[in-house]
């Protein structure tokens, strides 16, 4: 349920609504819009009568249900506006949202070396990436594939962001490790595997770095947001969804089904920030930029492209990493259709 207040309601007046909410048992919460502020009610609503709450005050616009599972997710619960999920980055705050320029991360499946990913970062910056992706810590089919280098690649990521001035996307696998990630990453990447690992997902709740919440390989957008649910849940109104493609009868020709209608649904049910994955979306880096584009265009916010400097020496997901020059290529076509979704970013001003 949520409690929408009139425009320039005052503070102390949504201070004793919300008091007098806590003390019928319910847990509000303040959401403050661009024009508005709700308060969120979640819990034993149930049976709450809003006309009750509507007498508490003359300055109670509305009181609404909000008829989705996933409450805190649903874009009702912010009264249709959407969130703004702000990243300090060495370079300044980068904004994921909806109506913020594109945001672009790139690099390797996973850490390999110092120079590697030094190297990779670089590229990826003057590219034009706001962030480096790369995993210490990976989550393989199989206990004899590469398992990352763990705790030593963290470092390595530290190193590439001070080079660059470029923000850390890197992937959370157990609870344990969420303070060491933390202090190097700038957003905790939760994975595909683990997206239903509950444990991990309230964890991470509780801490404050922003979280990027793949899709499962086998999640229906319901299972996703009530994955998001957790986190919110939690304590952390900080997260990005990221579709990576799905598992469907059809794995002959792409390694996933990258699911692009999840954009607009998505858009229509929450207000959580969309990236799009292509790279495990479709398993092979020539149908990579193809992929990017659509995305785009069908309104995703965010971008996650693999690079290697070497794709075919790669440890891990070599067949489906753009080398730097095809990275180079992808940034520079992709500038009409970022322009045409009104998604540029601005140039940054010039230091005098
Ligand atoms: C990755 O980002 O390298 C990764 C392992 O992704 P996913 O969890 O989507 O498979
Ligand atoms: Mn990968």
């Amino acid at each position: 349920m949520i409690v929408v207040m009139k425009v320039g309601t005052p503070q102390e007046e949504i201070n004793r609504i919300s008091a007098e909410l806590s003390s019928w048992g319910l847990s509000p919460e303040k959401i403050v819009g661009k024009h508005k502020v709700v308060i969120g009610l979640v819990g034993e609503t149930q049976e709450l009568d809003p006309f009750r709450i509507e007498e508490l005050s003359p300055w109670i616009e509305a009181v609404l249900r909000v008829e989705k599972p996933f409450k805190r997710a649903s874009l009702e619960y912010r009264h249709n506006e959407y969130s703004e999920v702000v990243v300090s980055t060495p370079s300044g705050d980068v904004v994921f949202g909806q109506h913020h320029p594109l945001v672009v991360t790139a690099g390797p499946c996973s850490v390999e070396n110092e120079e590697m990913i030094i190297n990779t970062a670089l590229k990826v910056k003057a590219a034009g990436a706001q962030f480096l992706r790369g995993g210490a810590y990976k989550p393989r089919t199989s206990p004899y594939s590469f398992q990352g280098h763990g705790e030593s690649a963290l470092e390595l990521l530290a190193a590439a962001k001070k080079a660059s001035g470029l923000g850390v996307i890197t992937e959370v696998m157990d609870s344990p490790d969420i303070d060491k990630v933390a202090e190097v990453a700038d957003v905790l990447q939760v994975g595909a595997r683990n997206m239903q690992n509950f444990a991990l997902l309230k964890r991470i709740g509780r801490q404050p770095k922003p979280v990027l919440l793949k899709r499962g390989m086998a999640a229906t957008i319901d299972d996703w947001l009530m994955a998001a649910e957790y986190i919110l849940a939690a304590g952390n109104p900080n997260v990005i969804l990221c579709e990576r493609g799905i598992r469907t009868f059809d794995s002959k020709y792409t390694r996933n089904t990258l699911d692009l209608a999840c954009i607009p649904v998505l858009k229509k049910l929450t207000h959580l920030p969309v990236m799009i994955d292509p790279s495990h979306g479709t398993g092979w880096s020539e149908y990579v930029p193809a992929m990017v584009m659509a995305a785009i265009v069908a309104g995703a916010d965010a971008i996650m492209v693999e690079v290697h400097p070497n794709p075919q020496k790669a440890l891990s997901d070599g067949p489906q990493s753009l080398n730097f020059d095809q990275f180079d290529q992808l940034m520079q076509d992709i500038k009409p259709f970022v322009k045409l979704m009104g998604r540029e970013r601005p140039e940054p001003a010039l230091a005098r």
